[in-house]
């Protein structure tokens, strides 16, 4: 097998043999596949095997692998260069749709990665307040800046690491940290420190620690309270943000919160990240304002047109409620086909992007209901899946991804290999 000789020489090169931890399989075991390519909904590995992927690089190809506009657009701009370090109307065309999307932004600020916006989210959020502490969700993840790195999703939850060595303490000293869709307890931080609260950040529907979906009320208590106590609250839509609606899940609720982080869908898989929101707190960055924030990529034209170009078609194809039933019609046919088989499970989805809970509850709406999932079965499900050519993401915690190219005939594919897979189970 090509991806096992080349795992050993990447292992001799490179920690754990990736770039980004989940990539190694660790979760699940075995060898990671080494991808040659993708096309549509399809990923192929290097040894020619063909697999459905609901990875799709941990939700940015919302049109799936390839998409000919995405690739049209950057082979028209590849050949002027690949960065200038000096601005471009890309950029401002690019900010220009982010604000068309949500009414209420003003200013946004294009940086490389989601890790980096919501780090200056945070930055800025201290600035304008004064304040230190930051009040964030258990199970959500937002990048892998120190302050976040408490309780953390993603990766975090996938290697069991409550906080990583090398965080100061001091860093983690001022992240509060509390269950996702619990107000009480939000209400409780307030009451014993909101003079003290910079910021509330949150995912506005989790996705990384699976998809664990808003309950009613909870995003709007979270408006009102940091309202009250003159906190920000900022709406890392990293993953949400272009995928669940041509906006974010702050549009469909309309709820205003103070910073929108966003990555991913915009950047239409490459490297990017942008925060938003009105002029008195977006104003305060450097050069407009004193906080400093920079970056010698920042607003990359390839990624400018990547993101455009997907925008684009988002724009003029308008595919969410299709995205949205054809996710309802997976996450019905893998809630049937592991009825039949006896397996008790919950399937959370919202828009474009779903996952499967192993577990005796009847909902999953925090990291402890995602706890009592089984990894295990996870684990194996994964690998019986694999075997039958679907790609899910090698570990229980990172959400699956649906694209445009995900069209009816894939996702019943889909349903009938997941039935062969449970046969070997
Ligand atoms: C992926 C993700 C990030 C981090 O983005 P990177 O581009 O991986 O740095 C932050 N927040 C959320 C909600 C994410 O899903």
């Amino acid at each position: 097998m090509r991806s096992e000789e080349l795992f050993e020489r990447a292992r001799r090169c490179m920690p754990g043999g990736v770039s980004s931890p989940v990539r190694a399989y660790g979760a699940v075991g075995g060898v990671p596949r080494f991808v040659e390519r993708g096309e549509g909904a399809y990923i192929f590995d290097v040894d020619g095997n063909r697999y459905i992927d609901y990875v799709l690089s941990y939700g940015p190809l919302i049109l799936g692998h390839a998409h000919p506009a995405v690739l049209k657009a950057l082979t028209e701009v590849l050949p002027k260069g690949t960065s200038f370090g000096a601005p471009t109307e890309l950029e401002v065309e690019l900010a220009e749709t982010i604000k068309a999307a949500f009414p209420f932004v003003e200013l946004v600020r294009f940086v490389n990665s989601g890790t980096e916006a919501t780090m200056t989210a945070v930055r800025l959020a201290r600035a304008r307040t004064g304040r230190e502490l930051i009040l964030k969700f258990e199970g959500c993840y937002h990048g892998h800046a120190d302050p976040f790195l408490v309780r953390a999703g993603s990766g975090g939850l996938t290697f069991n690491i409550p906080s990583s060595p090398g965080v100061p303490k001091g860093t983690t000293e001022c992240t509060i940290s509390v269950p996702y869709n619990d107000r009480g307890a939000v209400e409780e931080v307030f009451g014993r420190c909101g003079e003290d609260i910079a910021a509330v950040v949150v995912e506005p529907v989790a996705g990384n620690m699976g998809v664990v979906l808003p309950q009613e009320g909870f995003l709007e208590g979270l408006r009102s309270t940091t309202k009250e106590h003159g906190a920000l609250l900022i709406f890392d839509e990293v993953i949400t943000g272009f995928r669940v609606e041509f906006g974010g899940i702050s549009t469909r609720y309309n709820i205003e919160p103070d910073i929108i982080t966003l990555g991913k869908v915009i950047g239409g898989g490459l490297p990017v990240g942008a925060l938003c929101g009105r002029e008195e707190v977006m104003g305060l960055l450097a050069p407009q304002g004193k906080v400093y924030q920079a970056g010698t990529l920042s607003g990359n034209p390839l990624a400018m047109k990547a993101g455009l170009a997907t925008l684009e078609v988002l724009r003029k194809e308008m595919p969410y409620r299709m995205l949205r039933s054809r996710t309802e019609e997976l996450a019905e046919g893998m809630r049937g086909a592991f009825g039949r088989k006896g397996i008790p499970c919950v399937v959370n989805y919202d828009t474009g992007m779903f996952s499967i809970f192993f577990t005796e509850r009847e909902r999953v709406l925090n990291l402890e209901d995602v706890r009592t999932s089984s990894a295990e079965l996870y684990s194996k499900v994964f690998h019986a899946l694999l075997g039958e050519g679907v790609m899910l993401a090698p570990s229980p915690y990172e959400s699956a991804f649906l694209s445009t190219a995900h069209d009816g005939e894939v996702v019943e594919r889909t349903v009938e290999a997941l039935e062969g897979a449970l046969r070997h189970i």
